[in-house]
């Protein structure tokens, strides 16, 4: 059966494609879009039953205001007004732990409401904690009196509050960027002093925010590579790398343009010493592109500067040569001439196996029958026959899959088919779906299954003639035969107790501990909720969203909030019975927003009067979680809970945590338990919140060790998010928490969802990574799934392939939508095999190795000792290289290191990975930091991860300011920075403008609003809005790159040797790291030595 499909005309759907209106283009490069404009489909052919085309899902309207919310005493009714009623001190924060909670006699009025109803519980025993106080359900917020307790003592300080103590400290002042934020210390509230004390005296600011700074690495100290070990005899690296294009097919290339090899010096060995870079030939090599002259102020270096194997040695005959950085293989040019090649062009997919453009072009995408690269990314797209072959090449065989992926407004998203009663046609054996591949035989009337080879019968309602060639007449009628990626109606047997599912819900769940409090979280997000519950995901056309929404507020108790329409308030109603989670309420507890928007304003205007004199400053985590799981179940719905969370969970509850975090055990054996939950509670949970499609995002606002690697293991297991703000305050902090709020809120989002992956006979799935339950093998479990999530799939050979096949892949996902409809979403890849190693050498897509191997290690991480997870990654690069130096590179000299094209930058990219903050951290990364990044990687797409681990750097003074382009990025190397010049640096989660000491007056002027370079403030996070073309280029330019990422990227701006700019330089990735991260020139020399050590 041969699938290869020529180019099919262009299938007549003549509608127009459904598009997401609204959003952004995420992520797919940053130019802006491409002129070709979308080729209009022709006339769509007659009727074919039960062929519909349903508006996509997704939003249409514009996101709320971005404005600055109001501040927070703003629109908040004085205590004078509609609170007055609530005395000082009789907020309830729920009792102590030693002390009962009175319940009062007699309702009292919430607000101007009726007496709420009182619900109580009966005991029930607890597995945990003290003995059970009676489950105290009150109804009243007011009146209830602030029982004696006293603030409990403040967490324990332990290990790893505050900064590192290995950072000095000093008086200036650090922002949080999210990743490096320190933490203040002394975070619990000040005492309470006189009970009855008026409470009006506002708690004493905590200590001043210690800040970190970082010391500058004394020049001159001796660059001591990273990688060391006795360099070989006869080993050198003499002379730049050679990449071998691999445009020749079969036989393997033998031919290298003369004058880029560069054999090596007879006779010229290498210092034993691994301080030096032995015997570079000083080179200027076409190689890798154009000849990359000399930079303005390049090699003028700064203070720290690397300077490449320039450092006088032990007893040497030759002074060291020195390796030409223009001379190795450089991503910007690697990305420049992607772009110039192939982003004027549409990628069609009709063809099998073809390479996309990388993820940083920006190119349409033309659906002809395999699923768009935004959908499925490969590591190859051709490959091995044989297992044998695969194991020779150790090139990982893996697809980066993101099912709803968000696409451009010129592309069409999935068309939806619905096939009525009888449902998706599948193969009886394998249970594929109907796909393009797919082969019919005797005139029509039977299929031949493409995965499987079983001989399915087609049903009567699905018949249809076929052509001269053997394709059914109306192939190009269906998209299920002529496309890669489409959309099937499920019936109810595809429905969780053969019952159409409820539209889903959202809760919504505060913490309202004194920290949440003091910091202006709480009323800073109840405002802005008001606006955001207008922008729920809605389907399509849908008027309004079908989500409904529920309120719950918590500290060591919950409450759960009544607001159900026929009220006239809202009515809160307390759990404290923590260890035995139950929901007080069903109905009004998940409403319409529309139908209860006065109730729900009123509750988010009293939430942070309510708890605004707390002292309360213990959390609970897990029962939170498990309230809003059970509210789900009770309402027999899927969901997701956002949780806004502050601290360490240590009051006595299920999944109460404690501090174990402990520096100490960095590079030890018992590194992997920093990575590792310290408890199986969180699993349970996420396990049956996954049997009930709750999803959990969770925003994390700490002051101090929370013990991340716990606290996300619920939303890494029911495919939520984890957000970080370290320290959060208000005025620094809002714009980045409010803009990554309303974008989380709205993504369009599939619950309850299953991804099963199909392959052809000869491969199989074996592995999976991402954010996701498996409780068996194949099936992939996503309580909810959105738009920037991906599954990476590994796969192996089980059996021999075949080249005149090739290879099928086809990802099915089963997902609820946001209106409640049951569907399946299928993405369809064909791709070749090869018998020669050269034809998988030069189809391979080094971009999406990257992510396989980050996401490879980075759950290595959780088992092995970091550096067997570094060793491993290093052993298989040189394996893969020398796989293809042995194979399919034409002879040359032992010193020169050959690379494939498609992976020469393999080992740049690699080492970005290696010296990663999870895989060797530095002085300043928390354990709380590395296990965020963790799993931020887990489910990252491809151009995430590019950019993530290789930033961009871009210039903002060198191109002229009336373009309107993107300016051409420079490496990530001090060597690139001149001093007379300011530069943007980017990674997806981090924002830098880093400015030259020598920058001209004006352009200080036109970008900061000031006169002089030391006037321009250290850690600026926004530029002031000023009337001059720079300003406003740059201020456009910030924007746009936001506008490409998932999350905000808060901007940070540095001066040059100021003492900030450590923390900029920590992502300058081709140069040595201070953690003793090797540079880009002494890695690659590491790893040609790897290579030859394998190769002789
Ligand atoms: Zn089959």
């Amino acid at each position: 059966m041969n699938v290869n499909q020529s180019a099919p005309p262009v299938p007549p759907f003549g509608q127009p494609q459904p598009v997401y209106p609204g959003y952004h283009q995420s992520s797919y490069g940053g130019q802006p879009g491409s002129t070709a404009p979308p080729t209009p489909y022709g006339a769509y052919n007659g009727p074919v039953p039960g062929y519909q085309q349903t508006p996509p899902p997704g939003v249409s309207r514009a996101p709320p205001s971005s404005g600055v919310p109001p501040t927070s005493t703003a629109q908040v009714p004085s205590g004078q007004g509609a609170y007055g009623q609530f005395g000082q001190g009789d907020i309830q924060n729920g009792p102590s732990s030693t002390v009962q909670m009175q319940r009062l006699p007699g309702s009292q009025p919430f607000g101007s409401a009726p007496l709420a109803p009182v619900v109580s519980q009966p005991t029930v025993l607890q597995p945990y904690g003290p003995p059970p106080t009676s489950a105290q359900v009150t109804a009243q917020m007011a009146g209830m009196q602030i029982s004696g307790a006293v603030a409990p003592a403040p967490p324990p300080s332990g290990l790893g509050y505050g900064p590192p103590t290995s950072l000095a400290s000093a008086s200036g002042s650090f922002p949080n960027s999210g990743l490096y934020g320190s933490y203040p210390q002394g975070q619990a509230p000040p005492p309470s002093q006189a009970q009855g004390s008026s409470g009006a005296q506002p708690p004493q600011r905590s200590a001043p925010q210690q800040a970190s700074s970082f010391t500058p690495p004394a020049s001159g100290v001796p660059r001591m590579p990273s990688m060391t070990g006795p360099v070989l005899p006869g080993q050198s690296f003499v002379g730049p790398p050679v990449s071998q294009p691999n445009h020749v097919s079969s036989p393997p290339p033998q031919v290298l343009h003369p004058g880029t090899q560069m054999a090596g010096l007879p006779g010229q060995l290498p210092p034993m010493h691994s301080s030096q870079q032995p015997g570079y030939q000083l080179q200027q090599n076409g190689s890798f592109g154009p000849v990359r002259g000399p930079q303005p102020n390049y090699g003028s270096p700064y203070p720290g500067a690397p300077s490449f194997g320039s450092q006088p040695g032990p007893p040497q005959p030759l002074p060291p040569k020195r390796l030409d950085p223009d001379a190795i293989p450089s991503p910007i040019q690697v990305i420049e001439d992607d772009r110039n090649n192939r982003g004027s062009e549409p990628f069609v997919t009709g063809v099998r196996g073809q390479v996309p453009p990388l993820v940083t072009t920006n190119f349409l995408v033309k659906d002809q029958g395999n699923a768009s690269p935004r959908y499925i990314r490969c590591t190859s797209y051709n490959i091995p026959c044989t297992s044998d072959m695969a194991k020779q090449a150790q090139v990982p065989l893996a697809a980066v899959i993101k099912p709803l992926a968000r696409l451009p407004p010129e592309e069409a998203s999935p068309y939806v088919v619905d096939h009525g009663e009888s449902g998706p046609l599948r193969c009886n054996r394998c249970k594929a779906y109907m796909c393009p591949f797919m082969q019919f035989i005797e005139g029509g009337r039977r299929f031949q299954c493409c995965f499987c080879s079983c001989i399915n019968d087609v049903p009567p309602q699905y018949f249809q003639h076929l052509d001269h060639t053997g394709k059914r007449v109306d192939a190009y009628d269906r998209p299920e035969l002529s496309l890669g990626s489409y959309e099937f109606l499920a019936t109810v047997d595809y429905c969780k107790n053969n019952k159409f599912p409820s539209p889903p819900a959202f809760i919504f769940m505060i913490d309202v501990s004194y920290n949440a409090i003091r910091s202006g979280l709480v009323r800073l997000l109840c405002e802005e909720l008001k606006s955001l519950l207008d922008f729920l995901p809605r389907e399509g056309g849908a008027e309004e969203s079908a989500i409904r929404v529920g309120f719950v507020t918590y500290n060591k108790v919950l409450h759960f909030y009544n607001v159900k329409s026929s009220l006239a308030q809202p009515q809160m109603m307390v759990v404290s019975d923590v260890a035995d989670m139950f929901v007080p309420l069903l109905d009004g507890f998940l409403v319409n927003v529309n139908e209860s928007r006065a109730v729900i304003t009123s509750l988010l205007d009293q939430i942070p009067e309510m708890f605004a004199d707390t002292r309360e400053t213990e959390t609970v985590f897990a029962p939170v979680i498990q309230a809003g799981m059970e509210a789900l179940k009770a309402a027999e719905c899927a969901g997701k809970l956002f949780l806004f969370h502050t601290s360490l969970p240590i009051a006595e509850a299920p999944g109460k945590l404690k501090n174990r975090d402990d520096r100490k055990l960095i590079n030890t054996d018992k590194e992997k338990t920093l990575f590792q939950p310290q408890t199986g509670a969180y699993q349970t949970l996420a396990k049956e919140c996954v049997a009930q499609g709750c999803c959990v995002d969770l925003f994390l606002f700490p002051n101090q060790y929370v013990d991340v690697a716990t606290l996300s293991v619920v939303p890494q297991l029911t495919g939520g998010s984890v957000y970080k703000y370290a320290c959060f305050q208000v005025e620094n902090d809002q714009e980045r928490f409010m803009s990554d709020l309303r974008q989380d809120v709205q993504k369009v989002v599939g619950f309850d969802a299953v991804m099963r992956v199909r392959t052809s006979t000869g491969i199989r799935a074996i592995d999976f990574f991402g954010a996701f339950y498996m409780s068996n093998t194949t099936d992939v479990e996503l309580a909810g799934l959105d738009g920037d999530k991906t599954v990476t799939v590994e796969f192996k050979h089980d059996d021999r392939l075949n080249e005149e096949s090739g290879a099928l892949l086809q990802c099915a996902l089963l997902y609820t939508s946001c209106a409640g409809q049951r569907r399946l979403r299928i993405h369809n890849l064909a791709l070749n095999c090869c018998t020669q190693l050269a034809d998988l050498y030069r189809n391979c897509e080094t971009d999406t190795l990257i992510n396989y191997m980050a996401k490879f290690a980075y759950r290595g991480v959780l088992n092995s000792p970091v550096k067997t997870v570094r060793d491993t990654l290093i052993t298989q690069c040189a394996q893969i290289l020398a796989c293809y130096r042995k194979n399919c590179a034409s002879p040359s000299s032992a010193g020169q290191l050959i690379l494939p094209e498609c992976m020469k930058l393999l080992p740049v990219y690699l080492n970005c990975v290696l010296k990663s903050d999870v895989l060797q951290p530095g002085a300043e990364v928390t354990t709380d930091d590395r296990a965020y990044v963790r799993q931020l990687v887990t489910s990252m797409d491809v151009a995430e991860t590019n950019v993530f681990f290789y930033p961009r750097l871009l210039p903002l003074t060198k191109s002229p300011i009336e373009s309107t382009t993107e300016p051409p990025a420079v490496r990530a190397s001090e060597e690139r920075l001149s001093n007379g010049d300011i530069y943007l640096l980017e990674n997806g989660l981090n924002l830098f403008i880093w400015v030259g000491a020598s920058v001209q007056q004006g352009v200080v002027q036109s970008l900061f609003g000031v006169s002089s370079f030391s006037q321009i403030t250290s850690g600026l996070s926004i530029l002031p809005v000023l009337d001059n073309p720079l300003s406003k280029k740059v201020r456009g330019l910030i924007d746009s790159l936001r506008a490409q990422r998932s999350r905000y990227m808060k901007l940070i701006v540095v001066k040059q040797e100021d003492k900030l700019e450590m923390l900029f330089k920590h992502f300058l990735v081709e140069d040595k790291s201070l953690n003793g991260g090797a540079s880009y020139v002494d890695f690659l020399c590491h790893m040609h030595k790897e290579i030859r050590q394998l190769l002789s």
